[in-house]
């Protein structure tokens, strides 16, 4: 492997305790103590585990958490009724509804529903939109984290070559806007797109959210280029157990890139330390202080 290894865990680490700090004066001077809602509709059980995680995360770092779990066959009317009322609550500063949610409830009716200034998923149309105008609000966690960790290899994105292979709403979109805010110059691709093999190979930065278990191959790669993968995927590993890659095939690519994210250990733990910074972010806000110097 030639590659340096982004170190997620330990990038996110120390956001999370700058974060921690941060809150601490923030209760100290002000007596202030950033509050957020997490919603869980339903059993599924990677979102308990995603929720548990992110409760336990945002306790260690001295804000509040307001767990709500409904069950299942809450309707899409008491899901909004309950949004208005944490939208009101003024102990609330950041809310997050777990996606998915059960069917039939909509969740863009749900998300659209959320007060913008406390949407630290940052997928309110209003934020969405804020993005795109180059205007300071929320942004999307995963992303967020995504631009923090190629700016531990480059402290400046200006002028890169990205690429980003995904254009969901909740990665591919939101992380090829803030590559353009940081000056790169960003080509976005998809499952329509041809020749993804030798687009990819032009990135000075390559972005996977991809889905696909190890899709994008060492050869795709530009010598010496930072990866960032962003893939979540599992499957059958030796007896019987399962394990988790990424987007990328990491051995192969390794080989080729400057620098990669692991999976798991690379992506995944910003996005729960980018939301407790969305949250110290919005309480500020909220109270009429200025962002904290993070
Ligand atoms: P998604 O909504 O399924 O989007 C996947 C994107 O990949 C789509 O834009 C799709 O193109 C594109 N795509 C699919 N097949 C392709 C192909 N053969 N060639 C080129 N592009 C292709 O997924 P997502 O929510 O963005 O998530 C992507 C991955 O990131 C998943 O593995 C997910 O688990 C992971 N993830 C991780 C975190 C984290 O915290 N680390 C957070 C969120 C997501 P079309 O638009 O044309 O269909």
């Amino acid at each position: 492997m030639g590659a340096r290894l982004i170190d997620g865990k330990m990038v996110s680490a120390d956001l999370r305790g700058k974060v921690t700090d941060a809150v601490h004066r923030l209760r100290r001077d002000r007596g202030i103590v950033p509050g957020i809602a997490v919603v869980l509709v339903g059993e599924n059980p990677a979102s308990e585990v995603y929720v548990r995680n992110k409760s336990k995360a945002v306790a260690e770092a001295g804000m509040r958490a307001l767990d709500r779990k409904l069950p299942a066959t809450t309707s899409e009317a008491e899901l909004l009724t309950l949004i208005a009322e944490i939208n009101a609550d003024e102990s609330v500063n950041g809310i997050l509804v777990q996606l998915p949610l059960p069917k039939p409830i909509d969740p863009q009716k749900v998300i659209a529903a959320i007060d913008p200034a406390k949407d630290v998923d940052g997928f309110h149309p209003l934020n969405v939109g804020r993005l795109a105008s180059g205007l300071p609000g929320l942004v999307p966690c995963t992303p967020l984290g995504c631009i923090l960790l190629a700016k531990t290899v480059n402290s400046s994105l200006e002028g890169m070559e990205a690429v980003v292979v995904g254009r969901s709403n909740i990665v591919g979109k939101p992380v090829a806007q803030l590559l353009l805010a940081e000056n790169a110059t960003v080509t976005i691709c998809h499952s329509k797109t041809r020749d993804l093999p030798e687009l990819c190979k032009r990135a000075d930065l390559l972005i996977a959210a991809i889905g696909k278990p190890e899709f994008v191959r060492g050869h795709w790669i530009k010598p010496g280029a930072t990866v960032i993968d962003v893939g979540i995927n599992r499957v059958p590993g030796a007896g019987g157990k399962s394990r988790i890659v990424g987007d990328v095939a990491f051995a192969e690519a390794s080989n080729v890139a400057g620098a990669i994210t692991p999976v798991p250990g690379g992506v995944g733990p910003m996005t729960i330390a980018c939301l407790l910074l969305n949250t110290l972010h919005a309480a500020c806000a909220q109270k009429g202080l200025p962002a904290p110097n993070i």
